[in-house]
């Protein structure tokens, strides 16, 4: 079955991460506010993708949360899954479906991606939320260089009974294989390709265009998707040489 995504309103919560992922030029940004979100009463929309960042470092995340399952918004939360099962079992009740970060399939890659030793402590992460019955659906970036992974992912994902959600950008320089490769899953039950047109942002939501509500907040959006181009286009180089 496939999944409809991003067709609700997305609110991006902090740009702040936890991980520091190689791909991603999100943590490498300076410090800045939290994006403002100003949710009207009759403007209010049927589901929500809440995005970081990771959304769980947002001060604003349980109010909000409280303010949606008030309002019988359904909540779709975007995380890397790496935080205490106090914070899970605290907020749980309030999200409907976890799109849980997960770029490799094993403790060393996962590591060697996002720079963090937790691939463990996100396994046990996926078994509890499947253990409370959520819907969880593995979201995975997929570059030119990491695209290998995708076949023990795919094979995580059935083990553990989710579904998932590649994500791509088509302008990157993939070979006709790769390509072949991707077209293959789109076929495949429980699995979603969607493709990202911002070249460059390489980070986990793949989704830049979260809903803001104000112009300063555009504003610095725009200016924040220069820069991490900017960034990322400096990492390709670097890879390259
Ligand atoms: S890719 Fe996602 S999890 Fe990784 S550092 Fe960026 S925002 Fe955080």
């Amino acid at each position: 079955m496939h999944i409809p995504i991003f067709s609700q309103d997305t609110l991006q919560l902090t740009r702040r991460c936890n991980l520091s992922c190689i791909t991603c030029a999100l943590w490498k940004l300076p410090p800045s506010q939290e994006p403002s979100i100003k949710l009207k009463n009759k403007q209010l929309k049927k589901t929500y993708h809440l995005v970081g960042g990771e959304p769980f470092l947002s001060q604003r995340l349980q109010k909000l949360l409280l303010f949606l399952k008030k309002k019988k918004c359904t909540v779709k939360f975007w995380t890397n899954g790496q935080f205490s099962l106090d914070k899970w079992t605290t907020l749980l009740p309030y999200i409907d479906t976890v799109f849980l970060y997960l770029p490799a399939s094993d403790a060393d890659t996962y590591r060697i991606i996002t720079g963090d030793d937790g691939y463990e402590d996100v396994m046990e992460k996926i078994d509890y939320l499947k253990s409370e019955e959520k819907t969880v659906i593995i979201n995975v970036p997929i570059q030119t260089d990491m695209i290998d992974l995708l076949p023990d992912i795919h094979a995580l994902a059935i083990q553990k009974k989710c579904n998932l959600l590649l994500h791509y950008c088509p302008q990157e320089a993939f070979a006709k294989d790769q390509v072949a490769l991707i077209n293959r899953y789109r076929r495949i039950p429980n699995v979603q390709v969607f493709e990202n047109h911002f070249p460059n942002a390489q980070y986990c939501v793949g989704y830049v265009d979260a809903v803001v509500h104000d112009k300063k907040q555009i504003l610095q959006n725009w200016f924040e998707k220069v820069i991490t181009s900017f960034y990322s286009l400096l990492d390709h180089r670097e890879h390259k040489r």
